[in-house]
């Protein structure tokens, strides 16, 4: 923790105190219009602009007279994304994009396209950031490694999805599901991300169905119960990667805050409640948590439940000792899972060679930390984890910032 800190140093900006438009609710910006005289109907034109239209700046939305555009741009920004920079992989099926924001904090997203197969037909999936770092400070991720910035703002995570659908609509493409996998832990950020879903699922802004929405958390319990009494209002992910909690303490680091019985319990709670299924996301990784002891572990935890496992081998980050399990090992545990009646799916991982698991270009433009700093983490990481293998709970203290 204490290089993840060091890590996280703040942005070097000042932000800019103006909200970003696409994070404004339609009733707000249809008052502000109406206090400053302007017809109402403007306000449909400002939101189509906003929503369908192709300008980069409020200056090229000729639909609005001078005089409006300029009070709209001292008051709020057209686009809260200062920059991105766009890095292909995977032949083209994926696309990496690192987006500097108003102060200088970097955040990612991920597009990845997957070619109409049988029935099924082509899906463009954004995977979106909902904070610049992470508190939670999982140690196989490049994010957790960071440290902590800061939130996103609204506008700041729906933005990531305006730039990806303009360049989808640019070759006559449409985005077709979002997940909120990126930096960052979502329920950590709950207000903003529940204000963007909202923004991303009305028919009269991005107009994308709840189905088509996926948050991932690692486990925060009040936000869990906060989203089952809220319903339905898009897929709920969990990220599992141990069913025993010496394991998980090390793993996911605000187990030691909410044990896995109490995160499985709340999923369950709002798999019954909103009648949807909750997935489980594993990251497998060699000699950790890929044993045949976690497997029977996982299958006594999840056995009778509404839900799907995820294994997704890990992808390699620098800071830690681990590497992902083997095939035949991931194939051993899917078994295991499917033997109790836990269904599993083994998912490739995208665009690996350009670090596609969100995080690992922001930590690479943080630079490379230093070479005993890297040691003693990784030193420190393996007494941790080879502790729990014995079976003994951590005794560091949760990580701060994740006590919601
Ligand atoms: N904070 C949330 C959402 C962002 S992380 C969460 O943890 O669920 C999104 C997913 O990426 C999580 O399931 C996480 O476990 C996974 N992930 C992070 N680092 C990874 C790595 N090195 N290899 C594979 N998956 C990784
Ligand atoms: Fe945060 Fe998710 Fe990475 Fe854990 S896996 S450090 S919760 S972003």
């Amino acid at each position: 923790m204490a290089i993840a800190r060091a890590r996280s140093a703040p942005p070097d900006l000042a932000r800019d105190p103006r909200p970003g438009l696409s994070g404004v609710r339609p009733e707000e910006l249809a008052a502000w219009l109406t206090e400053r005289r302007h017809p109402a109907y403007r306000a449909r034109q400002v939101a189509d602009a906003v929503w369908r239209g192709t300008a980069a700046t409020l200056d090229e939305v000729l639909t609005l007279p001078a005089a409006l555009r300029d009070e709209l741009t001292a008051a709020y920004r057209f686009d809260t994304v200062a920059d991105t920079e766009l890095r292909p992989s995977d032949g083209g099926l994926t696309e990496k994009g690192l987006h500097r924001l108003s102060d200088g904090a970097l955040v990612e997203s991920v597009l990845m396209h997957y070619p109409a197969r049988g029935a099924r037909r082509e899906r463009h999936t954004l995977c979106i950031s909902s904070q610049a770092g992470c508190a939670v400070g999982c140690p196989f991720c490049a994010t957790g490694e960071l440290g902590f910035t800061r939130d996103l703002e609204t506008a700041e995570i729906v933005d990531q999805v305006r730039h990806a659908a303009r360049r989808l609509a640019a070759d006559g493409r449409r985005l077709t599901n979002v997940v909120f996998m990126g930096m960052g832990e979502p329920l950590l950020n709950l207000d903003r991300v529940l204000a963007a879903v909202d923004a991303l699922n009305d028919p009269g802004r991005f107009g994308l169905g709840a189905r088509h929405i996926t948050v991932s958390t690692s486990g925060v319990v009040p936000g869990i119960r906060r989203l089952t009494a809220l319903g339905p209002q898009f897929t709920l992910a969990i990220s599992l990667h141990a069913a025993r909690d010496a394991l998980r303490d090390v793993l996911v680091p605000l187990n030691r805050r909410w044990p896995v019985a109490e995160v499985v319990a709340a999923a369950r709670e709002h798999a019954t409640a909103t009648g949807r299924r909750v997935s489980y996301e594993t990251t497998m990784i060699a000699g950790i948590n890929d044993t045949e002891e976690d497997a029977r572990a996982m299958a006594e935890l999840l056995r009778g439940d509404h839900a799907h496992v995820n294994l997704i081998p890990m992808n390699p980050v620098a800071h830690t000792p681990w590497t992902a399990s083997p095939d035949e090992a991931i194939r051993r545990f899917a078994a295991t899972l499917a033997a109790a009646g836990v269904t599993a799916t083994i998912r490739r991982n995208r665009g690996q060679e350009i670090g596609a698991a969100c995080g690992q270009l922001a930590a690479e433009r943080a630079g490379a930390p230093a070479a005993p700093a890297v040691a003693w983490r990784r030193q420190r990481l393996e007494a941790a984890s080879a502790r729990a293998l014995r079976g003994q709970r951590s005794d560091e203290p949760v990580p701060v910032g994740v006590d919601a």
